[in-house]
């Protein structure tokens, strides 16, 4: 289920100013519910929803073991988010396919651990699956390398996501969103 964009203001404008930024990698993007990138259909999924729980964590990780610290708000954490899924895009064929049975088994393991479990120190082994470790690393070597570009970006989304949250009536309380 892919398809989220009935009855919400403003997704329009978002789609266009994403895909414009996508498509000189000979990718597609679209408004969904989370973050994803799809191989078969070189097409990115992005989303608006925020879990602090998830970025703390994220943060934290590109800090500990990218030494990477140029995220500084939502927008930022939006746009490297962006830029991993196109890290995605750009590094899944690094991988061969004997090891992406492995991967792709410890994707499965670290995801059904996080579900039984709920503990925090899956996020690490989340982080270090071979495929998120190079999307990562290619994420924060484009953003240091097209500062201009991150900067150009960050100027137009801030102006479309907040209309889309005012459009749409949509007011976060962080306190209220998770514990
Ligand atoms: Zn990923």
């Amino acid at each position: 289920m892919r398809e989220t964009k009935s009855g919400l203001y403003g997704v329009k404008e978002l789609d266009k100013i994403i895909n414009d930024f996508v498509k000189p990698f000979d990718c597609t993007a679209s408004f969904s519910l989370d973050f994803a990138y799809y191989y078969a259909d070189n097409d990115i999924t992005y989303s608006l929803i925020t879990t602090p729980k998830a970025n703390h964590f994220f943060k934290k990780n590109l800090v500990d073991n990218y030494n990477f610290y140029m995220i500084k708000d939502d927008v930022d954490m939006f746009i490297f988010s962006l830029l991993h899924e196109l890290g995605h895009h750009h590094t899944m064929d690094d991988i061969s396919n004997t090891k992406w049975k492995v991967v792709n088994f410890k994707h499965w393991l670290v995801e059904k651990l996080y579900r039984l479990t709920n503990a925090d120190c899956i996020y690490n082994k989340y982080f270090t699956l071979e495929d998120e470790w190079l999307a990562t690393k290619w994420a924060c070597n484009y953003w240091k390398t097209h500062i201009n570009d991150i900067k150009k970006l960050k100027k137009v989304l801030v102006v479309a996501i907040q209309k889309f949250y005012s459009k749409n009536q949509i007011f976060l309380n962080p306190d209220f969103v998770e514990e």
